[in-house]
C-alpha cells in the first residue's frame, strides 16, 4: 500500500521536528496534497492513524488541503482544470504545471514536554 509508506515518511519527520523542538507530542497535522501527487486522501488518512500509533503523532488529528491542478497556459494565462492534463483543456496549448504535485506538511501544532517552557506560570 502505497499510503502506508507516505504515512511512515511523514511520521519519521513528525518525530524529527518534534525532537528538535523538544515536543512531547505532536497534535495536530496539516498537509497539503495535490491532485497529481497520486494519493488517495482516505487511504492516507486511514494508514496515518493505524501507523501513528505509538509515535508522537499518536491520536493527532490530521488535516488535509486537497490543492488543484493549475497550469500556465501560454495563451489562457494560469488555469484551474480537472485532471492530470498539461493540455490546456480551453485551447489545446501545452502548458506549465504551476501546482497540483504537492505532497508536503503545511504545519503541525506540537504540545511540549510539560517542562515549562512556556505558558506555564
Ligand atoms: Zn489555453
Amino acid at each position: 500500500m502505497h499510503e502506508l509508506s507516505i504515512a511512515q515518511s511523514l511520521l519519521e519527520i513528525l518525530e524529527q521536528e518534534a525532537k528538535a523542538r523538544g515536543a512531547a507530542k505532536v497534535t495536530r497535522v496539516k498537509l497539503r496534497i495535490g491532485a497529481l501527487s497520486g494519493v488517495v486522501r482516505e487511504a492516507l488518512e486511514f494508514a496515518f492513524e493505524v501507523a501513528s500509533g505509538g509515535t508522537v503523532a499518536e491520536g493527532a488529528s490530521l488535516e488535509i488541503e486537497e490543492v488543484p491542478v493549475r497550469i500556465r497556459c501560454p495563451r489562457c494565462g494560469v488555469l484551474e482544470q480537472e485532471g492530470p492534463f498539461l493540455v490546456c483543456l480551453r485551447c489545446g496549448e501545452v502548458g506549465v504545471l504551476l501546482s497540483g504535485r504537492e505532497l508536503e506538511i503545511d504545519s503541525m501544532e506540537i504540545e511540549d514536554g510539560g517542562q515549562g517552557r512556556q505558558g506555564h506560570p
